[in-house]
């Protein structure tokens, strides 16, 4: 799955993180400061869930820095078995512009992400990030966190990786649609 968040240009250098819930109380997260692209079966962390959102790692590495959003998603989402972060570019740049990605009509976007509201901005690996992207995850599957990037929630992996590169999508086909319209005007 890290392999194809980079080769679809979802992340880049060090962005993104990925996590899956196995148990309750047991989560497999990406670790920090490795290229995703680089990332084996040997590097990921597990993660033993322990009161006061205190957690037990196990593996060779260290979590990624930025899995208190996953794991206050699990938390609001019993639902939710794997969270995608990435940095999907057109997207961030909507979100850049204080925009979200929308348009009542687009296939992509109604079907396969649905309403994708804005987070306001908290600096990454932050718990007051983790905490307010929660609150939004509570009821939509993708959000933008605001200047930064996306977070896709799924029962499954491949749900998640599909509503992420779905929103990506639009954005560019958003973003086209601007330019035609700017050029006829
Ligand atoms: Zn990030």
């Amino acid at each position: 799955m890290c392999r194809r968040l980079y080769e679809r240009g979802l992340i880049a250098g060090q962005d993104g993180n990925v996590s899956v819930r196995i148990a309750e109380d047991r989560v497999l997260v990406t670790p920090a400061g490795m290229s995703k692209v680089d990332v084996r079966t040997s590097d990921i962390v597990e993660l033993k869930l322990l009161a006061d959102r205190e957690v037990e790692s196990k593996g060779s590495r260290e979590e990624s820095s930025e899995v208190e959003v996953h794991l206050a998603a699990y938390g609001v989402r019993p639902d939710v078995h794997a969270v995608i972060h990435a940095h999907p570019p057109t997207a961030i740049g909507f979100s850049v512009a204080g925009e979200t990605v929308e348009h009542p009509l687009l296939a992509e976007l109604k079907y396969g992400v649905g309403t994708v509201p804005l987070v306001p901005y908290e600096p990454p690996g932050t718990r007051a990030l983790a905490d307010i992207a929660a609150e939004f995850l509570r009821s939509y599957d993708v959000v933008l966190l605001e200047h930064h990037g996306a977070v896709a929630v799924a029962p499954t992996l491949l749900v998640a990786h599909q509503r992420m590169e779905s929103l990506e999508h639009a954005a560019r086909i958003l973003l086209v649609a601007r330019q035609v319209k700017g050029r006829a005007n």
